[in-house]
């Protein structure tokens, strides 16, 4: 080999060892999921599974996962140390957990929501958080938890990238919004939303028709909502698996979108 094209092929070789933005260069990012355990058993079973979901994808994907159950963890010092926070199954409780999440997110913090953790009705008193779910109001569900097929309403998005253009989704107890997020046309993009096929979708508590967004991100913020999250059937679909590994990927990288 001439003394050239072994110089060339030193750089091919650094280039490729020391390309920014090469996961191996980047520092793991840090996850703090917050979950309470005194909440509906189904949400706490969803919870306990979403903590060893998310373990196992730390291992693989390298980044840092840490679990709370005290939401007085909700706080400006302990937040900023964190580039994503979850909430698995639950909400702040009090004023300064809700004011030192508002300032985390205001200044550029990543929040991933599943299920009651995006519940909010006129008992809950907190305008701030409809304001930064897109507007959404919850309004009722089905009973009991279903399977619902799901279509993805933009799959050029980091967090549906690789997804099929529908899915069967595992049973879940769906909520539906009144308003709908997606009549905030401006700040709001639905990612994933139900089939009107799974109509009328339950038993004892029936969905019988309506826009019901599944997945939304409001895009004032780095953040995702999804609806899934009831009872202990949810990681039991690859495709779906496959959702929640992008959206936490995604919330915990430097990408606007
Ligand atoms: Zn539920």
């Amino acid at each position: 080999m001439s003394l050239l094209s072994r110089s060339f092929l030193c750089l091919i070789l650094a280039f490729a060892v020391f390309t920014p933005g090469s996961s191996a260069q980047e520092a793991p990012f840090r996850v703090l999921a917050f979950c309470s355990d005194n909440v509906e058993y189904d949400h706490v079973t969803f919870a306990k599974q979403a903590i060893q979901f998310y373990q196992e994808l730390a291992r693989k994907d390298h980044f840092q996962f840490d679990t709370t159950t005290h939401w007085d963890d909700m706080q400006p010092e302990r937040l900023q140390t964190y580039k994503v926070v979850i909430w698995l199954n639950d909400s702040p409780h009090s004023d300064a957990q809700r004011r030192a999440f508002e300032q985390y997110m205001t200044h550029g913090g990543a929040w991933l929501g599943f299920h009651a953790s995006g519940y909010n009705d006129e008992s809950t008193q907190w305008p701030w958080f409809v304001d930064f779910l897109g507007g959404a109001v919850f309004y009722s569900n089905n009973w009991p938890p279903l399977p619902a097929k799901l279509n993805i309403d933009d799959r050029t998005h980091p967090v549906t990238k690789q997804l099929p253009a529908s899915f069967l989704s595992p049973a879940n107890e769906w909520y539906i919004w009144k308003p709908s997020p997606r009549l905030n046309k401006k700040k709001v993009k639905v990612l994933l939303t139900l089939d009107p096929s799974n109509y009328p979708l339950g038993l004892k508590d029936t969905l019988t028709a309506g826009d019901l967004p599944v997945v939304w991100t409001n895009t004032k913020y780095k953040m995702i909502y999804m609806n899934m999250g009831h009872g202990d059937k949810i990681f039991s679909s690859a495709t779906q698996n496959q959702l929640f590994e992008n959206a936490l990927l995604w919330l915990g990288s430097k990408e606007d979108e």
